[in-house]
């Protein structure tokens, strides 16, 4: 396989520390919120590395964390904790805010194919491993203690920028508006690995530790939960281009200061994916998530096929025109595909030596550097092979087994006709209970509210209340 690293800089052949053997981490997500498709665009093309890893007969490893603390507003230390904000807004404690949405994240997770990682690790299970790494790191001199934070000192290491190379100038305070200046830290980059101090006293979630109660930093989780579950050395580690800066720059300068040598060898980063406003982003509230687009009409897997035209490292435009566009090419692929299942009959025999040499096709396509939009067009060519149906239908599951979109349910023409929209009866109900709710409330009549929440859960829909106003989906 074909891979550009972010760490290089370069197209390289993947080579694993052990033959045979990936081991690979992957930043999951900050459960505030619901995902938006932005974040699971990351998460599609994250795994369809996996399943082209293992199409090429490598065994691989995955493991994800949850970010259930310590992730701030800002990633550059400033700011309260996602976590907090969240349970605030929604007037619930941060347990329950991360059960509710890690729960949603990973049902969006399976609409959309994606295989569940090996081991998914939740930051509040690990203090004690955060707490050991820290105090290496403070006995190696590599973190200091101001203000009554641990801090990361940067200006132990030599190529703290190995990830980033113009990110130093940028860290100049003063030129970055969103960065104030922290009077604890000794250089800029330095960034928190303990919080005991904090401008917002509510912090929900405190533990015990050698330098006072508090919490951890959000980067040193993920090297943490990395090297607990995959070792000393790691093979390939991904996330969103967003994440290049500070959050995996800090955790190659904690987890290479703690280990001595050097941690992980490749870096796969997804670009973004920008609606017309730019970079969505779960911050701004106004986000799309998959249960919008099941509620517009949308099959999941419509906008897995949406990501897979285009390339991993390219922005990627969100629009409804195009995922229309999207729609119509993959209801047309799965009448295909249900065509040619109804001709296949059982005296048909595979042509193995046919799916080998297609096999290989794939692999040398896709395998290179994740090209998953010429993968789509091999499938395509594969109603072209001079082949019996059952050999053609072999070979499509067989690409299936990378891409990921449905091939199986669509022999039976079902994908698509699972998902119909909302209708409009349901939807003029839902926003009458959500507007019957929300006067409830205004006169304090909180019982009657419940009630309404219970009426629209037993017709299968759950109602959250965020900052952005009510929001509602299928149970
Ligand atoms: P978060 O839940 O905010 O920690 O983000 C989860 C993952 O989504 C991270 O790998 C981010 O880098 C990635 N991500 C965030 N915004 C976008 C976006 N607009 N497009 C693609 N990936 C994103
Ligand atoms: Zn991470």
């Amino acid at each position: 396989m074909i891979l550009y690293n972010t760490l290089t800089r370069e197209k390289e052949t993947f080579i694993p520390n052990e033959e045979g053997k990936v081991k690979m981490y992957t930043c999951g997500p900050t459960v505030y919120h619901y995902a938006h498709i932005g974040n699971l665009r990351s998460y599609i093309m994250e795994d369809v590395l996996l399943r082209e890893l293992r199409y090429e007969g490598y065994e691989v490893k995955r493991v994800m964390n949850i970010t259930d603390v310590g992730h701030l507003s800002s990633d550059a230390d400033t700011g309260e904790d996602k976590m907090v904000k969240g349970a605030l807004r929604e007037h619930k404690s941060v347990m329950e805010i991360a059960k509710f949405y890690t729960d949603a994240f990973f049902e969006d997770f399976k609409k959309l194919n994606n295989i569940y990682p090996e081991v998914v690790e939740p930051a509040t299970n690990c203090i004690d491993d955060f707490i050991k790494v820290v105090s290496v790191l403070l006995e190696k001199g590599h973190a200091y203690i101001a203000g009554g934070n641990v801090y990361f000192d940067t200006s132990t290491l030599e190529n703290y920028y190995a990830l980033t190379p113009h990110k130093e100038d940028d860290l100049r305070v003063g030129v970055r508006d969103d960065v104030e200046a922290d009077e604890n830290k000794k250089n800029p980059a330095d960034f928190v690995l303990w919080f005991t101090k904090s401008k917002f006293e509510d912090q929900q979630l405190k533990w015990d530790s050698p330098w006072g109660v508090g919490y951890p930093g959000w980067h040193i989780e993920c090297s943490c939960i990395s090297m607990k579950h995959l070792g000393e050395n790691l093979d390939i580690h991904c996330g969103g281009v967003d994440n290049i800066f500070p959050h995996h720059t800090n955790e190659i300068a904690q987890s290479e200061a703690y280990l001595g040598h050097k941690w992980c060898n490749y870096w796969f980063h997804v670009q973004h994916l920008n609606d017309r406003n730019g970079k969505m982003s779960k911050s701004e509230g106004n986000i799309l998530t998959v249960s919008t687009l099941e509620e517009k009409g949308y099959h999941p897997l419509v906008y897995r096929f949406y990501c897979l035209q285009s390339h991993y490292r390219k922005p990627l435009e969100f629009t409804f025109e195009n995922l229309d566009n999207t729609k119509a090419i993959y209801e047309k692929l799965t009448s295909r595909v249900a065509e040619l299942a109804k001709q296949v009959t059982p005296d048909q025999v595979v042509d193995s030596s046919l799916l080998d040499e297609n096999k290989r096709k794939f692999i040398n396509v896709v395998g290179n550097d994740i090209n998953t939009a010429s993968g789509i067009s091999l499938l395509y060519d594969t109603f072209k092979l001079e082949a019996n149906p059952a050999t053609k239908l072999a070979v499509l599951e067989s690409f299936d087994e990378v891409l990921g979109i449905g091939i199986k349910e669509m022999e039976s023409g079902r994908v698509t006709q699972e998902v119909e929209s909302v209708d409009e009866d349901l939807l003029a109900y839902i926003n009458e209970k959500i507007e019957e709710r929300k006067e409830a409330k205004k006169a304090k009549d909180f019982t009657k509210a419940d009630a309404i929440r219970d009426e629209l859960r037993a017709k299968g829909i759950e109602i959250k209340d965020t900052r952005e106003g009510v929001v509602w989906k299928r149970i």
